[in-house]
């Protein structure tokens, strides 16, 4: 049997390098189409380097119908994961217009070439953010959606588009529906743990995190920890961190899954979390202790739009894609630092 080939939209970027890596040791054969406008293609070097085997790679911009048209035909898909889009929540309420161009006209023009070429299996980047405000915790998947920011509300506008998908075959009785898998990702952190590849944001990192490694890097002074008075363990926010690594595994079951005999019946959404919520000073004093290195840092106000706290129920996930996180808080921080130590500025090649 042919080994069936995944596309790979934004595939150069942060999850979606690590997600390579994962479909590869799983034997799928792995094609990214990325505009490297937040990433470098260094980032797919070095998955060939650490897999010992080749990412074809394809520079372009995924709204760009012509190009998606002719990967479309010139490639059999057997399933596509759309990473590419821009994912910074401050700089989405400054430029609304360009998050809705990336975020959803990127989907609109993908699905129509995934439908044109019959090609008709999808996972999507989906976030915690589509919650909004959450009243109860741990989130399950069927709570309420909101939005606070044009970036959530990109999310949430592509996840009602891809809704709309099953209903058209059925009305069209297709005879190869679509499978799609929303995937809402909590707290990505971590790296892999060879070190080579990791989050690299081009700007100011706004998650906290890199915030983190920046500082014990020396590239800034201290950390701002934004609010100490939330009603959480210690009054810092809590939030669900997930081991990047994890996470990836979780694209590649999604991916098992859409190519299964069941499939994914129409749209299903599945939380990717750990289900552990962590406060900033706990992943700090963590930080810390695992790699024996300071973050200066100091307690600020609270960040407008944040949440006190937010952390996943996964049981969807373990139960319908046998996915579970595997990874500790001390993996997250200790693979977090080899990254940053090792490429105090990122890929600079
Ligand atoms: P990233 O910026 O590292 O990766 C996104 C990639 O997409 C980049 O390589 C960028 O160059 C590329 N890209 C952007 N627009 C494109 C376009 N129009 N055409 C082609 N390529 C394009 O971000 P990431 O952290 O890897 O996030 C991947 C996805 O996961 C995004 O959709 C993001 O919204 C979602 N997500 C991320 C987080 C997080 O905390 N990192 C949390 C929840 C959801
Ligand atoms: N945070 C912080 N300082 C920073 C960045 C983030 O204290 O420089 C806090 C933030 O208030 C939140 C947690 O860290 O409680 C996670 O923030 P991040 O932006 O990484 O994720 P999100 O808010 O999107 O869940």
């Amino acid at each position: 049997m042919q080994t069936a080939t995944i596309l790979v939209t934004g595939g150069a970027g942060y999850i979606g390098s690590h997600t390579c890596i994962e479909l590869l040791h799983a034997g799928f054969k792995v094609l990214v189409v990325d505009n490297l406008d937040n990433s470098s293609e260094e980032s797919l070097k070095r998955v060939e380097q650490i897999t010992g085997k080749t990412v074809d790679f394809i520079k372009g911009d995924v709204r760009d119908a012509q190009l998606m048209a002719s990967i479309f035909a010139d490639n059999k898909i057997a399933a596509t994961i759309h990473f590419a889009g821009l994912k910074a929540v401050g700089e989405s309420c400054a430029m609304p217009l360009e998050y809705y161009d990336n975020n959803v006209n990127s989907t609109l023009v993908l699905c129509q070439a995934m439908e044109k070429a019959n090609s008709k299996n999808l996972v999507f980047s989906s976030s915690a953010t589509v919650y909004g405000d959450p009243e109860v915790l741990p989130l399950t998947e069927d709570m309420p959606l909101s939005a606070t920011n044009p970036y959530g509300r990109s999310k949430l506008i592509i996840e009602e588009m891809l809704r709309d998908l099953p209903e058209s075959d059925k009305l069209k009785k297709s005879d190869n529906p679509w499978s799609v898998a929303l995937l809402r990702y909590f707290n990505p952190v971590g790296a892999h743990e060879s070190g080579k590849i990791g989050e690299d944001p081009s700007d100011t990192p706004n998650n906290l995190m890199p915030f983190i490694t920046q500082t014990a890097v020396g590239r800034r002074a201290e950390l701002s920890i934004f609010g100490s008075d939330y009603d959480t363990v210690d009054g810092t926010g809590v939030r669900d961190y997930i081991h990047v690594v994890d996470l990836a595994r979780g694209h590649v079951k999604a991916v098992q899954k859409l190519l299964s005999k069941d499939g994914i019946d129409g749209v299903q959404a599945y939380n990717l979390g750990t289900g552990n919520g962590i406060s900033v000073l706990e992943m700090v004093k963590a930080f810390s202790a695992e790699n024996d290195v300071a973050v200066p840092y100091k307690l600020v106000e609270r960040r407008p739009g944040d949440v006190a706290a937010c952390y996943a129920d996964a049981t969807r996930a373990r139960v319908e894609l046998d996915w579970v996180a595997e990874m500790s808080l001390e993996d997250m921080v200790r693979d977090s630092w080899k990254w940053q130590s090792l490429n105090p500025d990122g890929y600079t090649v």
